[in-house]
């Protein structure tokens, strides 16, 4: 027996656990360690919306979006768990149209202008202003706790040892290989390290001297529960979006705020958020308030998650810093993740999420 993994993964939201899943499924031995439970981060605070998809320019959101469904039925035929992904289509007002419009047609996205009629017939539930309302009939959904539930399940099922309450406080180096993982429970050691630490992946590197600019943006999400379903589309304006559940919940999204590791809700933000799902949906003026909450996205400076290896180690990964996109993304990570720990080609060019890209070394550090 091998008394260490091919791979530890440190981390266990979204991006960690598919991550586990698609190595595990490969045959590698996995261990995934999270200071908390795993998925009780921002993958658990998200509002699952999977954008309509692009047919060409985007190849890292044209992959997720064809793997998003085949993944959804392996989990549910692995572990019996329905995620609740939902082609639901999705309708988006826009207050400045032509830039939008010129990216959907460059990447050969699927949209449609509604008239007012259009969208009374289509959802007589909403009072959005008729100039500029387009619908997007790719536009998906997933419940992120059952997503969660589903990928933690598929990789016990497939052996990955899931480590709970272990808190990794640091990386052992040796010349150009990391030989351990100091953790609030012992040393860990492994093959492969791959780190998957969503906005707290700079305190990571940074005892190695990298300093990768990724910081949290804290997002604000209100959960009303209106007992039966008013209108079935995602509808975004602008930064704000409302994800209607086939049980009446409705989710509304969300802030954008750079706070720092805070994760209050506040009463401007919740009351903010609450306006705007009346104002589109006026009988959601009864609904009960079930609960608000925020996350922390792990946000990168050019948008772009860092996928790859970490430059000057042969066995250290980094998948992090998907930002507004890490459910959506996340498909596509797990097969490159696996694709580089297997040391293959993979699936499609690294190059525009590499770490280097946006990682310094600090000037006084020595290895
Ligand atoms: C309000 C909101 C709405 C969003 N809506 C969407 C959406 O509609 N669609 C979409 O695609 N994305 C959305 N996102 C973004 C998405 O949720 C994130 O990009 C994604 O969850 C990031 O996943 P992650 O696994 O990198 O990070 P996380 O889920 O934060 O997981 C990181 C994990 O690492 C663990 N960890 C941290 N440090 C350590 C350590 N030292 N040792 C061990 N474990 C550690 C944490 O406990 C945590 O479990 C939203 C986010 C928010 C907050």
């Amino acid at each position: 027996m091998k008394s260490q993994p091919d791979v530890l993964i440190i981390g266990g939201g979204v991006i960690g656990l598919t991550c586990a899943y698609d190595l595990a499924r490969e045959g590698l031995s996995v261990t995934l360690a999270d200071r908390a439970a795993p998925g009780s981060e921002a993958s658990w605070a998200g509002a699952g919306i999977l954008p309509a998809p692009p047919r060409q320019g985007a190849p890292l959101h044209e992959l997720s979006a064809r793997l998003f469904p085949e993944l959804s039925n392996e989990l549910r035929a692995e572990t019996g768990i329905d995620n609740g992904y939902q082609r639901s289509g999705g309708i988006e007002v826009l207050a400045d149209p032509e830039p939008t419009l010129r990216e959907w047609q460059s990447k050969g996205i699927q949209f449609e202008r509604l008239t007012g009629d259009g969208l009374r017939q289509l959802e007589p539930a909403l009072a959005l202003r008729a100039d500029n309302v387009f619908l997007l009939p790719g536009m998906a959904q997933v419940r992120n706790p059952w997503h969660l539930r589903a990928l933690e399940e598929a990789c016990r099922r497939r052996s990955v040892n899931i480590l709970a309450d272990c808190e990794v406080t640091g990386l052992e180096t040796q010349d150009s290989r990391i030989t351990g993982a100091k953790t609030s429970t012992g040393k860990l050691g492994a093959r492969d390290f791959l780190i998957a630490t969503g906005a707290w992946t700079r305190g990571l590197l940074e005892p190695l001297g990298l300093s990768l600019p990724i910081r949290p943006i804290r997002g604000q999400i209100a959960l009303l529960n209106a007992e039966r379903p008013l209108f079935s589309h995602i509808v975004v304006v602008g930064k704000h979006y409302l994800v209607p559940r086939a049980d009446g919940r409705v989710l509304i999204g969300s802030t954008e705020e750079d706070v720092g590791f805070d994760k209050r809700t506040t009463a401007q933000a919740i009351t903010d958020l609450l306006a705007f799902a009346v104002g589109a949906v006026p009988a959601l003026a009864g609904a009960a308030v079930e609960r608000c909450w925020s996350g922390l996205r792990p946000g990168s400076p050019d948008e772009n998650p860092f996928i790859g290896a970490v430059p000057g180690y042969e066995n250290l990964f980094l998948a992090a810093g998907h930002f507004r996109s890490g459910i959506e993304l996340s498909p596509a990570t797990g097969v490159l993740i696996r694709d580089l720990l297997c040391r293959r080609p993979p699936a499609l060019s690294l190059a525009p999420f590499l770490p280097d890209r946006l990682m310094t070394r600090a000037a006084a550090f020595r290895r």
